[in-house]
């Protein structure tokens, strides 16, 4: 996570300087002196091949930045972006492993349909889960979606008639 907050301050300061350069018709050398880096060390800046260092920001910010608010401004909304976007990826994996564990954990079996209309097949339980009628009581899963079952309240199961 912190490579990735890293990468997006490169990304924008890289941006920024560029733009910086190109407005002004400067060298890249010329821009390094003014942020106080060595020629070397903006160079990787500009390639992204190192992360930029505190003096190529500081200098940046003081010399070369009309308005830090501004580049501030952009770096936290892409802060904020790319933090949204690890929490979300949080959320669904927990919310992932979560489903995947409650599907092992027993459910009570509450509820019965009572077909009118063929008497002589009886009832049926009903999955807690899917509600979708089960071909046999007391079986340990649901066979439509997998569901572990609790039997114990079975016989106070809501019966309905359909
Ligand atoms: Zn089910």
């Amino acid at each position: 996570m912190q490579t990735e907050y890293q990468d997006i301050l490169s990304a924008l300061l890289r941006d920024y300087l560029l733009k910086y350069q190109e407005d002004l018709f400067l060298s890249d050398s010329q821009v390094a002196k003014i942020i106080g880096v060595t020629d070397e060390a903006y160079y990787d800046l500009l390639r992204g091949s190192l992360p930029c260092n505190n003096l190529a920001l500081a200098g940046f910010l003081i010399y070369c930045c009309n308005d830090p608010s501004e580049f501030l401004a952009e770096l936290r909304s892409a802060f904020d972006a790319c933090a949204e976007s690890n929490s979300n990826r949080q959320i669904q994996k927990t919310d992932l492993l979560d489903k995947v564990i409650s599907y092992r954990r027993p459910m009570k079996v509450r509820s019965v349909r009572y077909y009118k209309s063929i008497p002589e097949l009886y009832s049926f339980p009903l999955c807690p889960r899917c509600e979708r009628p089960m071909n046999r009581e007391y079986q340990a899963f649901c066979e439509h979606c997998g569901q572990a079952l609790d039997w114990k309240q079975f016989s106070k199961a809501i019966v309905t008639v359909v």
